[in-house]
């Protein structure tokens, strides 16, 4: 791989702003995220809620929010690494290399940590041979709704990503199951309300007990949670909204100035190892505001001193982005 300016590790709000200030500023931009799609907490935890306090707009639902911050990150084309995360750090002579949990050795200038309250996995199933089928017919996300085309797809999950799920698929996908423990959902009731009114065939009180098949998912049984009857379901793919854990975890052996889960910084964002940047909720510094509208302004100004440190004859003040159709 070759070597950016800045690589920003977290794609929330805070990490999406930061790729699109680095853009900007005519830096070379690498964005990694644990997760496969962008957005944070505000995609992973609370899609469906509005947000209230950001700038210019009255309220916005926190998807749009993430849908448009993502949008506004991509115009510069920076290289966007999803379903990866950052796992080792290694110092080199004129920055740093970033190796993944799946060992992808990522150069780097300068890093700016937008990790939120740490890298999201979603919760498995905690079945037999889960893993071994991951990709061949067991899914966390929709990367892809083409993937999906005119296969039998069952969504296992009860809050607003299996909803969503279940509404976007529904155009393209074969037969379409949803499954959940319960009659009680999480999900936003209109959400609810659509899928009820759809061809989505619901299976409540189920859990998924076994998958099989060997070279790809063919079917799955399903057990009834009181009753315990058990019955196979064909099926050719399950994608899985159960939740997501979240932790720093690799992050804590960089040799950052942390404590209670969240990394030191100065009045530059800067934290203690040189060229590395905290922003959003994982950095700390005295009167620390954990908030979107914050966080951003953080995103900025980290930019900023990255740039000036990586070009000495660049200007720290940024200047008018109205400025640029001059
Ligand atoms: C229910 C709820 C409602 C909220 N409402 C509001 C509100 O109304 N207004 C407001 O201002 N704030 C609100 N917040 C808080 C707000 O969502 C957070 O402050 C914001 O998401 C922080 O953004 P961030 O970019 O710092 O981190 P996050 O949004 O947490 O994103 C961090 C990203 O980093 C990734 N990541 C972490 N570690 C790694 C790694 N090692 N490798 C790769 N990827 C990694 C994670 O997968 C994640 O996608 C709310 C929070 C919750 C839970």
């Amino acid at each position: 791989m070759n070597q950016v300016d800045v690589t920003v590790i977290g794609g929330g709000p805070c990490g999406l702003f930061a790729v699109f200030y680095a853009g900007l500023r005519g830096m070379s931009v690498r964005l990694i995220d644990s997760l496969p799609e962008l957005g944070g907490q505000l995609m992973a935890l609370y899609p469906e809620k509005y947000v209230y306090d950001m700038p210019g707009f009255p309220k916005v639902l926190a998807k749009d929010l993430a849908n448009n911050l993502a949008e506004q990150a991509l115009q510069f084309n920076p290289e966007v690494i999803l379903e990866e995360t950052a796992e080792t750090l290694v110092k080199t002579e004129d920055g740093y290399v970033i190796i993944t949990a799946s060992g992808r050795e990522l150069p780097t200038k300068t890093i700016i940590i937008s990790a939120g309250i740490g890298a999201f996995t979603p919760t498995r199933i905690g079945v037999a041979r889960e893993e071994d089928l991951v990709g061949k017919g067991i899914f966390y996300g929709v990367k892809s709704k083409a993937e999906f085309a005119g296969k039998a797809v069952t969504i296992v999950g009860g809050g607003d990503s299996a909803f969503d799920w279940a509404l976007n698929l529904e155009d393209v996908a074969g037969p379409m199951t949803l499954v959940h423990r319960r009659d009680v959902f999480k999900a936003h009731e209109d959400s609810v309300e659509k899928v009820r009114g759809s061809r989505v065939d619901f299976k409540l009180f189920y859990t998924v007990k076994e998958l099989h098949g060997w070279e790809k998912l063919e079917g799955i049984t399903l057990e009834h949670t009181t009753t315990k009857e058990t019955h196979y379901h064909p099926t050719d793919a399950v994608v899985v909204n159960i939740g997501f854990k979240s932790s720093l975890g690799p992050l804590m052996d960089w040799g950052l100035d942390i404590s209670k889960n969240q990394i030191q910084v100065d009045s530059k964002y800067e934290t203690n190892l040189p060229g590395i940047f905290a922003v959003g909720d994982v950095c700390n510094f005295q009167e620390k505001l954990k908030l979107i509208a914050t966080g951003v302004g953080e995103a900025a100004t980290a930019v900023c001193f990255a740039k000036t440190r990586l070009d000495p004859t660049a200007k720290l003040y940024p200047g008018h982005s109205s400025d640029r159709d001059k």
